[in-house]
């Protein structure tokens, strides 16, 4: 993907991660009282790093939702810093345009994404 490209996804990114922020907020008084940005951000690197079952599923629970769509976006700016944004994170080839115009945040092409959401579902 050209830079330039890249910027104009990363701008609509930066817009996605500041409304999502917002919405943290507003869900955070009422039903996640550690759900700060800060928090947030710091879930994907918590979810990985425990070791405790308790302590992942904890985690995974309060990175639902806002919060996933949160670090699925936090991540594709951390790909764009990479330079690798706009790749399948399985396969590898290159995802369709239209697809991240939709949504920015995509880190699988439609294929692998749709056999991943199946085997979520069988779980
Ligand atoms: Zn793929």
């Amino acid at each position: 993907m050209l830079k330039r490209e890249m910027q104009k996804f990363k701008k609509l990114l930066l817009a996605e991660s500041e409304h999502l922020l917002q919405g943290i907020r507003t869900i955070g008084k009422d039903t996640l009282e550690a759900a700060n940005a800060e928090v947030a951000m710091d879930l994907s690197s918590f979810a990985e790093s425990g070791t405790d079952t308790n302590d992942r599923e904890t985690a995974m629970r309060l990175a639902s939702g806002e919060s996933q769509m949160l670090r699925d976006v936090s991540e594709a700016l951390d790909r764009i810093d990479e330079g690798t944004y706009g790749k399948c994170i399985t396969c590898n080839k290159e995802i369709a345009k239209k697809r991240l115009e939709v949504f920015p945040a995509a880190k699988r092409c439609i294929e692998c994404e749709s056999r991943h959401e199946k085997e979520m579902n069988h779980r």
